[in-house]
């Protein structure tokens, strides 16, 4: 099995570990791992994504606050257009430290990880590794990013969209009008002039 510290993922938190009240400054650059999104909606594998935020200790594990950065490609719902942009998002994340007793053991340590995900899946809540030791943000970043990708991306909040008959985009040309509308509208006029009575 690869060692945890050769993990692009891998922080570590030796120093801040097991002592409540200690804080670590984190300001890194990581690889996007696979598998978020797709080729519509994604970011892509290796990517930069940037992790700025800290560890902080308290009694019985590790917050991390961070603030994650990374490149989304997108298509815009509206019109179709590819958009490259950097998504932000806020993360909140437990890393609880493992009874001491399980430390030397790795089945029940992964043993425990399942009890611990399973007890409560509404906080984030992820491992340490290497007896405490090490943070590994692979599978954060993986979460967090999939979970917050964009639904209904849109190149612009005020996207006007393809034309519905010709697809041509009406962000382009805000003055294009197809000639079947005018001949509605000149029948329209017609009949508005005969209800009125000056036929
Ligand atoms: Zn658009
Ligand atoms: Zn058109």
């Amino acid at each position: 099995m690869a060692r945890i510290e050769d993990s692009p993922w891998a922080v570590s938190v030796a120093q801040v570990a097991s002592r409540p009240g200690q804080s670590k400054e984190i300001d890194e650059t990581f690889p996007a791992p696979s598998g978020i999104g797709d080729e519509i909606v994604g970011v892509d594998e290796g990517a930069d994504v940037s992790v700025t935020g800290s560890f902080d200790s308290i009694v019985d594990g590790l917050v991390l606050t961070a603030r994650i950065n990374a490149p989304v490609h997108a298509e815009c719902t509206r019109c179709l257009k590819p958009i490259k942009r950097d998504w932000t998002v806020n993360v909140t994340s437990f890393f609880p430290y493992e009874d001491a007793s399980t430390n030397s053991n790795g089945k029940s340590k992964d043993d425990e990880v399942d009890i611990i995900a399973g007890e409560d899946e509404s906080e984030d809540t992820y491992p340490l590794l290497g007896g405490g030791a090490w943070a590994d943000l692979e599978a954060l970043l993986r979460d967090t990013l999939v979970e917050e990708l964009p639904l209904q991306p849109l190149c612009k909040p005020d996207c006007k969209g393809l034309c519905s008959q010709c697809g041509v985009d009406l962000n382009e040309h805000p003055d294009h009008h197809h000639d079947v509308t005018d001949i509605r509208f000149a029948a329209l006029e017609g009949l508005k002039a005969k209800l009125e009575g000056k036929e």
